[in-house]
């Protein structure tokens, strides 16, 4: 599988690396949203939340956790996004699991989502097809 993120973590393709540790990688994304934007990914592949290993994901949240002050600090910012996107219908574009921390700043302009308020009895009937498929 032509696994973009792979090849990164092996040093195949160069990156601007920020941390690593046995289970994880971190490096600014070419195409930032704010400079500062990094990519938090498993070193164990996986295309993304729906196939990324327990242990894995755990992981990959603590180095999100860890990192996400750091980054704040750094780049000086007023606010951090934490931001996945899972399959194209979701702007996935690469698929090696990866975590989005995006640096925010007051007034950025920068808007990852919007809203649209439900319609009357749509709330309620969205609520009880998510949790018929929780398993209990
Ligand atoms: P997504 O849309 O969530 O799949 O995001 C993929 C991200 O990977 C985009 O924000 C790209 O800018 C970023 N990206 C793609 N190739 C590279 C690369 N070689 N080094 C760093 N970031 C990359």
């Amino acid at each position: 599988m032509n696994d973009l993120f792979l090849k990164i973590i092996k040093g195949e393709i160069p990156s601007e690396k920020i941390y690593e540790d046995d289970k994880t990688y971190a490096f600014l994304d070419i195409n930032p949203n704010n400079p500062g934007h990094t990519l938090v990914i498993p070193k164990e592949s996986s295309r993304n939340i729906f196939d990324i290993k327990e242990e894995d994901w755990q992981a990959l949240m603590e180095t999100v956790r860890k990192l996400a002050p750091s980054i704040k600090e750094a780049m000086q910012a007023d606010g951090i996004n934490i931001h996945m996107n899972n399959e194209p219908a979701a702007f996935q574009e690469v698929f090696h699991t990866h975590i989005h921390i995006i640096p925010r700043f007051k007034d950025d302009g920068f808007k990852p989502f919007g809203g649209t308020p439900y319609k009357e009895g749509e709330e309620k009937r969205v609520g009880e097809k998510i949790r018929s498929i929780i398993a209990p």
